[in-house]
């Protein structure tokens, strides 16, 4: 390890990081006059912006948890850094080279554990995305072309293909000077039972999942062969990188529309999230190999600045058939963490985005968005569906299923 990185190179850094832009990866901002910004703090929850950022200073605070400092304390608090380690993660954004007292530069084995994981699941991808065009391959490309998914597609989205040797990733990594150590930890290789180090994806579509930064931090991969004993999809495991909490599939391409439009669209696969963006739904996003959970919200809020319930929407899109049903439900827990309104967009055929896309087409798929439903509509529906409300006692019955759900509107006048 060189020495302290030198005071010139870390002013330097702070000079070329716009704070702004730097926050605005994880927060919206909203100009507050005086050439403030303001946005919904991400260390601790609140319904009301007061998270502060002034560009020209160069310092957030926020009112709230009383948190504030330079880009490099935001960095430093948000991603869990070292003073260095946010240097450097900074450094490479701007394109400097960092120098170190008593010599030595970035590229040599100085870098901080975090960056040199983004750099192999960097490099990991580029591979994954190369051998898609293969000629062992054709599995994955007929599964994207029958899902109505073109090579171009496949390129924005940049999915790949985990080839079928046992380590074939893995000695690509080790030849780019990867460590087993990094590979194990960054979940990209694995012990195999006999002791190898063996690739974690095998034979399978592989799409690269990004923070909302834009860095790749691990993969979803889809079976698609028959014999493949495994299950239809598997996902990194929890890594230092991989926080599946709170990571959303499709997040970095959609944060900018969802501050823009006050929208955002939660779907359940890889495929959807392609389907919508590809159809006209910029705002889509999904989970990660787990259900929607209280950690998504979280993000989700602020990347819409959900302050006001008469401003936004989060919309959830299921599948038509029960356990669709069941996991809007489900989503009603989350209805009154969301200060704005949220909605359900069910096909009636039970179609998921990505089907409804390449049976109907580009436009079936925004109306289906467009034809969405309040959220506690549909889960008073479903619940009054298990009762005969030809009789006073089913209707009696139903009407107390139906009571808590509607205590819990935020909304009086719809109560
Ligand atoms: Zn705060």
């Amino acid at each position: 390890m060189a020495g302290r990185i030198r005071d010139a190179d870390v002013a330097a850094v702070r000079d070329r990081s716009p704070l702004a832009d730097i926050v605005g990866d994880y927060v919206q901002l909203r100009p507050v006059g005086s050439g403030q910004l303001r946005g919904l703090c991400p260390f601790h929850d609140e319904k009301t912006p007061s998270f502060n950022v002034r560009p020209q200073v160069g310092a957030y605070h926020c009112f709230g948890c009383g948190v504030g400092g330079d880009v490099i304390a935001f960095v430093r608090a948000i991603d869990g850094l070292s003073f260095p380690e946010a240097v450097e993660r900074l450094a490479r954004r701007a394109g400097i080279t960092l120098t170190y007292e008593g010599g030595g530069v970035t590229s040599r084995a100085v870098t901080s554990q975090r960056q040199r994981l983004l750099d192999a699941h960097r490099v990991a991808a580029e591979f994954y995305a190369e051998r898609l065009e293969s000629a062992d391959a054709g599995d994955g490309r007929d599964f994207l072309s029958a899902r109505g998914f073109d090579r171009e597609a496949a390129v924005r989205f940049g999915v790949g293909y985990a080839p079928a040797g046992w380590d074939t990733l893995t000695r690509h990594l080790m030849g780019r000077h990867f460590t087993a150590a990094e590979l194990v930890l960054g979940g990209l290789a694995k012990q195999s039972s006999r002791g190898s180090l063996i690739d974690r994806f095998h034979r399978r579509l592989v799409w690269p999942i990004r923070d909302l930064a834009g860095d790749v931090v691990g993969f979803g991969a889809r079976r698609l062969a028959a014999d493949d004993p495994g299950p239809k999809y598997l996902n990194t495991p929890e890594t230092p990188l991989f926080k599946k909490a709170n990571l959303l599939y499709g997040a970095d391409i959609a944060r900018r529309e969802i501050a823009r439009r006050y929208q955002v669209v939660v779907v359940e696969g890889y495929t959807d999230v392609m389907a919508c963006h590809l159809a006209g739904v910029p705002t889509a996003v999904a989970s990660c190999g787990t259900a929607f959970g209280s950690e998504h919200v979280t993000v989700l809020r602020r990347l819409l600045m959900d302050q006001s319930e008469h401003r936004g929407e989060v919309v959830f899109t299921f599948d038509g058939d029960e356990a669709g049903r069941k996991a809007a439900i489900r989503a009603f827990e989350f209805e009154e963490r969301f200060v704005t309104q949220t909605f359900v967009a069910i096909e009636p055929s039970g179609l998921d985005p990505c089907d409804l896309r390449i049976q109907r087409g580009d436009v079936a798929v925004r109306d289906l968005v467009a034809d969405r439903v309040p959220l506690v509509e549909f889960a008073i529906r479903g619940k009054l569906a298990g009762f005969d409300l030809n009789t006073t006692e089913g209707r009696l019955a139903a009407l107390d299923a139906a009571a808590p759900l509607i205590n819990r509107l935020k909304d009086r006048g719809l109560r």
